[in-house]
């Protein structure tokens, strides 16, 4: 036996022969044991991971009203987003998450599910106490605002482009609830209707 390399589509005899069993083979229907093709671990790894991304950004963009403060904030499905709070301690994660998302103990989330009267902002007392509002627009946040986001007010958006350090920076000068270890340390006690009054102004 030997092996000889010949040049394709060139008229070689048997090498036609093998061109047409080919393609005639292509489109039968395979038969044997699947899989018909070898593939590998990396390219099954690689596929999987595409489909779950795609379906945590389809879960994203269809969330509903209630979850929309997070998208107000939060630029959306990042594969490092969960490695940045890692690099800060406990209290820390825990408030820019809780800023970032909503689910926090600012007055509008305490409002939604009952547990204060009003939604209006300890600060201001013009608008919704949110985080788009403390973090963009409280006019009586305006000079912490200016000195750690570097801007008197701004829009959600921008939001999206600071570093989560700067959001830290900013929300534990606030003096808001959940901002300092010793509050967060006691928010079993601190979300009981009866302490609510205790919230620092
Ligand atoms: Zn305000």
């Amino acid at each position: 036996m030997g092996l000889y390399w010949v040049p394709g589509h060139a008229g070689v005899k048997g090498n036609e022969i093998i061109n047409k069993l080919t393609r005639d083979s292509s489109i039968e229907k395979f038969v044997g044991p699947e899989l018909s093709l070898g593939v590998s671990r990396q390219n099954i790894r690689k596929k999987i991971k595409r489909w779950m991304d795609n379906q945590h950004l389809a879960r994203w963009q269809g969330l509903k009203s209630t979850q929309t403060q997070a998208q107000e904030l939060i630029s959306g499905p990042s594969t490092t987003a969960k490695t940045k709070p890692l690099s800060f301690n406990k209290t820390q994660s825990r408030v820019i998450t809780s800023l970032l998302t909503g689910h926090n103990i600012l007055r509008r989330h305490l409002h939604l599910i009952g547990l204060t009267n009003s939604p209006l902002c300890r600060r201001c007392e013009a608008e919704d106490e949110t985080s788009a509002h403390i973090l963009c627009e409280c006019e009586a946040l305006v000079s912490l605002r200016h000195v750690y986001l570097g801007s008197f007010f701004l829009d959600p958006v921008d939001i999206k482009n600071l570093s989560l350090g700067v959001i830290w920076n900013l929300s534990k000068r606030t003096g808001l609830p959940g901002t300092s270890i010793r509050l967060w340390g006691t928010k079993v006690l601190f979300l009981r209707p009866k302490y609510i009054g205790t919230v620092r102004a």
